[in-house]
């Protein structure tokens, strides 16, 4: 499949990270078959890179997400309640559903975000059980990663600031726009820009396969590109 991977580039010191490399499909391997791997974007010291790593969920935070699906729900019903009131009888002979607000659609849409969210760290807590390591790099295995600090003067600049790139692939330097992304390049301090690579490569993921402790066992070739 082709998919434009964007460059993460600081805006202090030049540092250029390829989106592409949090990209792929991460499962650990469990005696009821392949559980995906949740994961979050973090520093990893020893790739010294942005790095797809491991999030170990636990029962406070699955706990968390049910309290907010289910306030979710409750507003999105308490809505169908209030407008239901106002129907003709007319209406309810029809059984006429409430059609959502904007907002509430958006809500709706993080219900189902929140359900899938929970159901996968539900599968993952068996095969987590006996954890004794820490998040690891699924790059490199590396246990030294960190959430990178977010930048503090992004607030003031806006969504709308950008900031012009000189983009250098092997012999061609082009132009680009760079978005900043709130996000400090750990060490330097500088601000990391997201900026379009322009590129399209036909890129074919392979399943990476995992231990329970987060170790790389194999990549295993998937039957479809995606
Ligand atoms: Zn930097
Ligand atoms: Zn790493």
């Amino acid at each position: 499949m082709c998919i434009e991977p964007f460059y993460y580039i600081c805006g202090r010191c030049g540092f250029k990270s390829d989106e592409s490399r949090l990209w792929g499909r991460f499962m650990y391997e469990s005696p009821t078959g392949l559980v995906e791997i949740a994961r979050q974007t973090a520093w990893c010291e020893s790739c010294s890179d942005f790095s797809p790593v491991e999030f170990l969920p636990d029962t406070g935070k699955i706990e968390s997400l049910e309290k907010e699906l289910s306030d979710k729900k409750s507003l999105i019903e308490e809505y169908r309640v209030r407008v239901r009131q106002g129907y003709s009888w007319l209406d309810r002979l029809l059984r006429k559903q409430p059609r959502l607000t904007p907002d509430l659609l958006k809500i709706d849409f993080k219900c189902s975000d929140l359900e899938r969210q929970i159901n996968d760290f539900k599968r993952i807590m068996p095969v987590i059980a006996s954890r004794k390591s820490p998040p690891r790099c699924l790059r490199c295995s590396s246990t030294e990663c960190f959430i990178p600090p977010k930048f503090p003067s992004a607030d003031l600049e806006g969504d709308d600031f950008t900031r012009s790139f000189t983009i250098r692939d092997s012999s061609v330097s082009y132009e680009r726009q760079g978005k900043p992304m709130n996000l400090m390049h750990p060490h330097c301090g500088g601000e990391m820009y997201s900026v379009s690579s322009g590129i399209y490569p036909y890129i074919r993921f392979k399943i990476r396969v995992y231990n329970s402790e987060g170790e790389f066992l194999r990549s295993e070739s998937m039957n479809k590109d995606w």
